[in-house]
């Protein structure tokens, strides 16, 4: 039974009675992360406490039952663990395992942590179901590390001549990971104001942020500016600024230009095409079903590969995961 999986607007596993981030309402769900494409208002949710506290009040679970990185609880006569999953705090994988049978659920996921954070462990499983974000063979990203040193160098030079640097970012996740990752170089920054909830959040979630202020309707002398992708009203109240799209789909030409960004670096949360065959390759699994972004794709490579693999959801329009 455990090796039974299917999608009906989120993966199931029938006989658990266990929801993997569906889209509608369940009685019991597992929320991998605080993105709003997988919070939902389920009668109970299983989630890290840092998901939880990153959860609007007004978008909250009814129940929840939180559990810890490494934790374990029962679920019948399967057992569950959390793993983290490197997307943003709080991001988990779930581990599942019934009668011999161990299945990994990724979530959205990322392997290469930039700096010394610990990288995003991949137990053996036989049945993966895997993210496929950027399952396409074009979606190759440079060394983290060094994409934060350009980052910090195209920053600087701005600041040097009197320019504001603005880092297109998500709000949530990417912001607050971009600010800690920028940390060491001294910066200080200001941000746009839907920024603004999500770092207070980050906070409260037990992750301290660098010195920041609101970005408010002025100039911000000295700061970096970090603002959402879409709908660049307050940014253009900076005068002189130059724009960054900091985002996987910076290795897209018709994204990129769709931002109308001076610039582009190809830093992600989520896994690259070869981040997501080494996720395979890792967990041994011979069962792999894909999910988000190209699934098809994904799944057909993996299948040229001699793994057994299949695209669980239809292929969807090109979803945004910035
Ligand atoms: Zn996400």
């Amino acid at each position: 039974m455990t090796r039974h999986v299917v999608w009906d607007r989120g993966v199931s596993l029938p006989g658990h009675r266990l929801w993997l981030d569906p889209l509608v309402v369940r009685t019991f769900a597992f929320i991998s992360h605080a993105h709003t494409d997988h919070a939902r208002r389920h009668r109970e949710a299983l989630l890290t406490p840092q998901t939880l506290a990153l959860i609007p009040e007004a978008r909250r679970p009814r129940g929840w039952r939180m559990l810890g990185y490494g934790e374990t609880m029962a679920r019948g006569r399967a057992s569950v663990t959390l793993l983290p999953a490197g997307h943003m705090l709080g991001s988990a994988q779930l581990f599942f395992e019934h009668e011999g049978v161990r299945l990994l659920y990724t979530g959205d996921i990322k392997l290469r942590q930039p700096g010394t954070r610990t990288p995003t462990p991949i137990p053996r499983a036989e049945v993966l179901i895997i993210e496929s974000t950027y399952g396409r063979p074009h979606f190759r990203f440079g060394d983290p590390d060094s994409t934060i040193e350009s980052i910090a160098m195209w920053c600087r030079r701005a600041l040097d001549s009197r320019v504001a640097p603005v880092l297109l970012c998500h709000a949530l996740g990417k912001t607050e990971e971009i600010m800690l990752a920028l940390a060491p170089y001294g910066f200080q920054f200001a941000l746009e104001k839907r920024c603004v909830p999500c770092a207070q959040a980050y906070a409260v979630a037990g992750s301290p942020l660098p010195d920041w202020i609101e970005l408010n309707g002025g100039e911000a002398p000295g700061r970096v500016v970090i603002a959402p992708p879409a709908g660049k009203d307050e940014v253009r109240r900076l005068g002189r600024y130059r724009t960054a799209l900091v985002s996987g789909w910076a290795k897209d030409a018709e994204f990129a230009r769709l931002f109308g960004a001076d610039a582009t670096f190809d830093l992600s949360d989520h896994c690259d095409f070869d981040e997501l065959v080494e996720v395979v390759e890792r967990s041994g699994a011979d069962q792999v079903y894909t999910v988000h972004g190209y699934t098809e794709d994904f799944a057909r490579h993996l299948r040229r590969r001699g793994v057994r693999a299949w695209a669980l959801e239809k292929p969807e329009q090109l979803l945004l995961a910035l």
